[in-house]
């Protein structure tokens, strides 16, 4: 199954895509992992991403795509995969149906003040992307690996509601865009990790 997780920023999309990845024996292609990591890493690609990236616009198109359209063709996506935000445009969800047909959209719902709580107190392990919120997990070190948790710059409050206006104005489409190919399954984020996880699963699992 190749499925794509839309949600704007701070939804659980990479929440939900590690643990549907794991009951689904399936990787997680998420594209803001990716980017992170070749920012780190200080390539060609993470000098390109920065600027946007810092500010909390999107990357452009054609560095995405290309990104997706070569993890694709790893040979661990053969039986499928989670595409966690990508696409995030029209022209990515364009590209993306010339190299892949997908299975279905989970579309996971959160109004905007749910949304800037989740964003600021976001905390991530910078060594192995562990994801945690302050709210939900009481500990500063991250319980998979011991590395000292730290805040995103880009859930900073400055950045936060730049992503969520760019998630208003330049993904939100793309709701429209796979509701009329019918593979859109929406899921109500507000609800607990838990309850959000089977109610994917039941999505997911009602019509294969
Ligand atoms: P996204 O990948 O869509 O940006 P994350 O999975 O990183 O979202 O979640 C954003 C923040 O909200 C994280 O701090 C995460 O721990 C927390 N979170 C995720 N799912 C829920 C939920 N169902 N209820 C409350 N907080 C959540
Ligand atoms: P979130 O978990 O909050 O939704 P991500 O980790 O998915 O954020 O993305 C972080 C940042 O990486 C985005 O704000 C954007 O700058 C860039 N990015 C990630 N995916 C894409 C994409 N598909 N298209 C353009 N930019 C992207
Ligand atoms: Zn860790």
């Amino acid at each position: 199954m190749k499925i794509v997780f839309l949600g704007p920023p701070g939804a659980g999309k990479g929440t939900q895509a590690v643990r549907v990845c794991t009951h689904m024996g399936v990787p997680q292609i998420s594209t803001g992992v990716i980017l992170r990591r070749a920012m780190q890493e200080g390539t060609e690609t993470g000098a390109k991403a920065k600027a946007f990236v810092d500010a909390g616009q999107l990357v452009p198109d054609e560095l995405v795509i290309a990104i997706v359209a070569e993890r694709l063709q790893e040979s661990d996506c053969a039986n499928g995969c989670i595409l966690d935000g990508f696409p995030r445009t029209v022209a990515q969800a364009e590209a993306l149906e010339k190299f892949a047909s997908l299975d279905a959209v989970v579309n996971i719902a959160v109004a905007d003040e749910e949304l800037v709580a989740r964003l600021s107190g976001r905390r991530v392990c910078p060594s192995c992307g562990g994801t945690y919120h302050i709210a939900l997990d009481d500990t500063a070190d991250c319980k998979a690996c011991g590395t000292a948790l730290v805040q995103r710059d880009d859930d900073k409050p400055e950045t936060v509601l730049n992503r969520l206006s760019v998630y208003h104005g330049q993904t939100k489409p793309l709701i429209d865009f796979y509701g009329a190919r019918g593979l859109l399954k929406t899921i109500d984020g507000s609800q607990t990790p838990d309850a959000c996880f089977a109610d994917i699963i039941r999505a997911l699992e009602a019509d294969g």
